[in-house]
């Protein structure tokens, strides 16, 4: 191969996925010359400097090693925002897009100033995602991870959201700093059991942990939000949480035995319950 590869020999002598590829290579594309993904078919005889082949076949290692893309871009697109995230944080996932349009209903059906709670918010995407979407609400955001926080409140600042959105650091409800009721409160939490084989495949290898795992049974981090629902809604206010595929009864169950009404499963795209929500009686 020549010094400096064209674009179409850096796409045929790739072992990635082909989709993958493309997403690398748009992004080496935008960083050195400033020009779109069409690139990629439109101008594929491009030769790559030397610098920018450099950084792709630097990429590709960082790929091939596992490392999943969104850490390697330094970005992930979620609902209609897109955020900077690192491996201080979960990655958000198409799924929990599913909690953010539960709670975007919610707030529409109320059409007023409404105060928003998100419990272990991580990169900011569910937070954000409904600021963004809702300036009549105002959101508290709180996380133990300080690393999380400061990306969280970087993604906050980038989005020009900062006025409508405060982050907190703390173990759930313990980071609030004043006592306060929510029209709405949205978690995703920790839910995956510590002994679930799949903590140790794919791109939840690279993420952190305590943003996966409770580091036992799955639910105590649900019980905990579900425990102090009832001390910090208001009255008829809703409470939705993210859990894992199989864990949809026993969510349900335990806002039922919380004394929560209107206690319902919501299905993702996928058709599995991946939401439980539930409302503080009147
Ligand atoms: N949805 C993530 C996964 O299954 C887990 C996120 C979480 O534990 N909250 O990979």
């Amino acid at each position: 191969m020549s010094a400096s590869p064209t674009l179409r020999e850096c796409i045929s002598n790739c072992a990635l996925p082909a989709n993958e590829v493309r997403i690398l290579l748009a992004h080496i594309l935008e960083k050195y010359y400033q020009l779109p993904r069409s690139a990629l078919l439109s101008r594929d005889d491009i030769s790559l400097s030397e610098q920018a082949f450099g950084e792709w076949e630097r990429l590709v290692a960082r790929r091939m090693g596992g490392e999943p893309i969104a850490y390697i871009l330094g970005k992930k697109g979620f609902h209609n925002i897109e955020l900077e995230v690192g491996p201080g944080v979960l990655i958000p996932r198409p799924e929990t897009e599913l909690l953010v349009e539960i709670a975007l209903t919610e707030i529409t059906k109320l059409n007023k100033h409404v105060r928003v709670l998100d419990l272990g918010t991580g990169s900011g995407a569910i937070a954000l995602s409904i600021a963004s979407a809702m300036p009549l609400a105002s959101l508290i955001a709180t996380d133990q991870s300080t690393e999380a926080l400061a990306i969280a409140k970087q993604n906050a600042q980038s989005l020009k959201l900062l006025d409508q959105a405060q982050f907190l650091q703390g173990s759930w409800y313990a980071a609030l700093t004043q006592v306060s009721q929510f029209d709405v409160i949205v978690s995703n939490p920790p839910y995956i059991a510590h002994q679930d084989p799949h903590l140790t495949q794919g791109d939840l290898r690279f993420e952190p942990a305590s943003a996966l795992t409770d580091y036992a049974s799955g639910l105590s981090c649900l019980e905990i939000i579900i425990a102090g629902a009832d001390q910090y809604l208001k009255p008829g206010g809703l409470i939705a949480l993210e859990h894992g595929y199989d864990q949809s009864e026993a969510v349900m169950g335990l806002m039922t035995a919380a004394g929560l009404m209107e206690v319902q499963a919501h299905l993702d795209l996928a058709g599995h319950c991946r939401v439980a929500s539930g409302r503080k009686r009147l």
